[in-house]
């Protein structure tokens, strides 16, 4: 096949360093069951998740500890077999550093499944499936954690798909769960994309992936073979090639404009590992209890390894060697868009695709930030086109009307800018600054709005009781005057027929 031959090139991007060949060096590794498993109620964008559970109960491996909360949230399950012994809040990786609600388990040492059954797609139809991914647990495990079941439903409503892409990209430097995924279960992520492409009924499948991946690319070709639907296309190694709408783009020429989404375009996107995980529950019944997780930089022996949800990450940068040069600093996600952990005294979760232990080169003293020179060198990088100059001015002077107008929330914070930008100036930290002041600001607006609706509220009712009150009062004295007057014309006719009795009585006496 010829390199990029069908390939639309979006605007800007960066060629970072990718290091990516310190985590594949060894194959993908699972480690004993821990002592502990600490699965907290919210891995997902959305709701948490509902307690099903009890302090005592015992569980069973794939068993539904806590439900979906509405549509938008994520099941979770046991991920091995063992009893519940707390149930409280804990330190979770969450860029936040906050404790959420977490279920502990301590396992028993058989890792026993619950019964397992494969799901009959073809009979139940699509509605009956979409409830049963809910109740799977599975989301995006590319890093997003988004509900797939939401997904289908969307694609259910669009009606004409046409094509599956699978996100095979993965261009955050580091990151290779993926790539070894992809040369380690090829059969079963085929398997899985024939599954996804027959439910969704597309005409076609295709995988974009990124030309630094030899390996994955020669296993995947030779698997497709035979497949007349299934295509592979190579795309650059170019960062966000991984973000949906640029492999959109790189892949199909299309852009998805604001407030739409690819299934209106016919197109659905899902992540390899998220193609995996449907396949493992429709195929087998397994809801989603693990994922690989890549564990790298500054450890003695960086690689992949196939966790399970809940398992603390400390046994694992244990079981990797350990860091070379202790520094404490580790980061969730990739460099690019990743996150500082609060500490690796936390669990495995569905988001976590990949760990990196600072290297020294990561945590070198930060250099000087200088005054931006216009140079427009971020405007060229900037995937989305937008003007990130033009937005830190706004973000950094605090002028949000104007930066929303140049549409900082179409910023996807993928930090190319600030990787190209020669003063240095930490971009992205201003725009998710102003984000996140925006988003306050509206809630105040909206809170301000409720109290002020609530008072005018009970300004009406009391009104309104003053109005009635009012009423009854002249109510009750219009009463009291007519009973008034009724009792006058009562005694004044008695004082007559007295008079009058008095009178005929006189008369009688005379007579
Ligand atoms: S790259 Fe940096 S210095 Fe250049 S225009 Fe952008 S913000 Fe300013
Ligand atoms: S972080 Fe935002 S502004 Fe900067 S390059 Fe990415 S999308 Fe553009």
């Amino acid at each position: 096949m010829k390199l990029f031959d069908k390939v639309f090139k979006f605007n800007g991007g960066i060629r970072a360093e990718t290091k990516k060949n310190i985590s594949t060096a060894q194959p993908i590794r699972k480690i004993p069951l821990p002592k502990k498993i600490v699965l907290p109620l919210r891995q997902h964008i959305g709701k948490l998740a509902k307690l099903k559970v009890d302090i005592g109960d015992e569980v069973l491996k794939g068993q539904l500890i806590a439900e979906a909360d509405g549509n938008v949230s994520a099941a979770i399950h046991a991920s091995t077999s063992g009893k519940i012994t707390a149930i409280e809040k804990r330190l979770i990786p969450h860029p936040s550093g906050l404790p959420d609600f977490c279920i502990e388990i301590s396992p028993d040492g058989k890792d026993q499944w619950i019964e397992k059954k494969a799901i009959p797609w073809k009979k139940i139809g699509l509605d009956k499936v979409n409830e049963l991914l809910l109740e799977s647990g599975i989301v995006g495990l590319g890093g997003a954690a988004f509900p797939t079941h939401l997904k289908l439903n969307n694609s259910k409503k669009a009606g004409a798909l046409n094509t599956l892409i699978v996100n095979a990209a993965e261009c955050e430097p580091y990151i290779t769960c993926d790539d070894m995924l992809m040369r380690e279960k090829t059969h079963e992520l085929i398997q899985g994309i024939k599954l996804v492409h027959e439910i969704l009924n597309v005409k076609e499948s295709v995988i974009g992936i990124e030309d630094n991946k030899t390996d994955a690319i020669n296993f995947i070709q030779h698997a497709i073979k035979k497949e007349k639907n299934i295509s592979l296309q190579i795309v650059p190694t170019i960062y966000p090639s991984g973000d949906a709408k640029r492999l959109i783009y790189l892949l199909k020429g299309i852009k998805i404009p604001k407030g739409r989404r690819s299934s209106d375009y016919g197109i659905q996107m899902f992540n390899v590992a998220t193609i995996l995980a449907i396949y493992r529950f429709i195929e087998f019944g397994e809801p989603s209890i693990s994922r690989i997780v890549t564990i790298t930089g500054n450890l003695k022996s960086p690689r992949n390894y196939e966790l399970l949800f809940g398992t603390p990450l400390k046994e694992i940068i244990d079981d990797a060697g350990g860091q070379i040069i202790k520094n404490d600093t580790f980061i969730m996600g990739g460099p690019m868009m990743g996150f500082k952990l609060p500490s690796i005294d936390v669990p495995v979760t569905k988001a976590m695709n990949c760990i990196i232990s600072s290297e020294p080169a990561m945590i070198e003293e930060k250099k000087p930030v200088l005054p931006c020179i216009r140079c427009a060198r971020c405007a060229e990088a900037c995937p989305v086109e937008l003007q990130p100059q033009e937005l830190f001015w706004f973000s950094k002077s605090k002028q949000l009307e104007k930066a929303e107008e140049y549409n900082l929330f179409d910023c996807i914070e993928c930090g190319c800018c600030s990787y190209v930008c020669p003063s240095n100036i930490p971009l992205v930290q201003y725009y998710r600054f102003a984000k996140s002041e925006i988003i306050e600001e509206r809630h105040e607006y909206e809170q301000a709005n409720i109290a002020r609706e609530r008072n005018e509220f009970r300004l009406q009712r009391l009104e309104r009781e003053k109005l009635e009150r009012a009423e009854r009062n002249a109510l009750r004295r219009a009463q009291s005057s007519s009973e008034e007057k009724t009792k006058l014309i009562d005694e004044k006719r008695k004082a007559i027929a007295d008079a009058m009795q008095r009178i005929e009585k006189e008369d009688d006496k005379n007579d």
